[in-house]
């Protein structure tokens, strides 16, 4: 099958589903300008050791540090707008075609596109919690003046904010997993965008899906572990590929 063929392939499947869940990984940001920061080769790793900058416990040692490396990327984060593939997903959910997006991002640009559920299973950076006294804080305001001045955000008691989204060594948010699994097993059809496949438990959902029976289709630049057993894999740039899928189930079928 040729490129086009997947599309018109995967927009049949669209359009005969009726509950769709998408899962999303880094790949659908990254046409935002968001690296996919959990990537060797996004440069936010050079010289440094995941572990002594971007765990809870390097957090708890040395927020200054976890901030500093943090920087480039929160401005990033702080300026990045959603793409035409996460405006195609808000429309499948306004269609009521789309039951749930559930993403491995932080960046919140799903419901900055319009979704309404959306289950982030690490967490997000519209808020932070203060380390000393726990105090929850709408992170929006925190962000932009770090974004400006590079200091640690600090609560009002003085510890040191941490944003709401997931460090390495850190629970997911099980309630949030637990959304997501109830979705994935109510599904009739589950599209992966953008994601390696990489990370678990992220990575146990599709594979509910197939043993279930319901189809899978992978739009991905590269090649996932369940590329073999799902019913369509697209490679390519997923903010090209979805919203022409969309246009075309929204087109009369010839
Ligand atoms: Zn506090």
């Amino acid at each position: 099958m040729n490129i086009e063929q997947q599309i018109q392939r995967a927009a049949r499947l669209v359009g005969q589903a009726r509950t769709i869940v998408a899962m999303t990984g880094a790949g659908i940001s990254t046409p935002s300008g968001i690296p996919d920061f959990r990537s060797a080769d996004s440069g936010l790793w050079d010289n440094v050791d995941p572990l002594s900058v971007a765990s809870i416990h390097a957090f708890r040692q040395n927020p200054e540090g976890f901030y500093k490396w943090i920087h480039p990327l929160a401005r990033l984060l702080a300026e990045a707008e959603p793409n035409p593939a996460h405006y195609a997903l808000a429309n499948l959910e306004a269609q009521a075609k789309l039951t749930a997006v559930i993403t491995q991002n932080i960046d919140n640009l799903h419901r900055h596109a319009g979704s309404q559920t959306v289950y982030e299973l690490h967490g997000h950076v519209r808020e932070v919690t203060c380390t000393r006294c726990y105090r929850v804080e709408e992170a929006t305001d925190l962000f932009q003046r770090f974004v400006e001045t590079g200091e640690v955000p600090r609560c009002r008691c003085g510890g040191v904010f941490k944003p709401n989204a997931i460090l390495f060594g850190e629970q997911l948010p099980m309630n949030e997993f637990v959304s997501a699994r109830l979705a994935v097993e109510a599904a009739d059809l589950m599209i992966i965008i953008g994601s390696s496949l990489e990370v678990a438990p992220a990575s146990d959902l599709p594979e509910i899906a197939l043993d279930n029976g319901v189809p899978v289709i992978i739009i991905n630049q590269h090649s996932t572990f369940l590329d073999s057993r799902a019913d369509l894999v697209i490679r390519g740039n997923v903010a090209e590929i979805l919203p022409q899928v969309v246009d075309l189930i929204a087109a009369p079928q010839g």
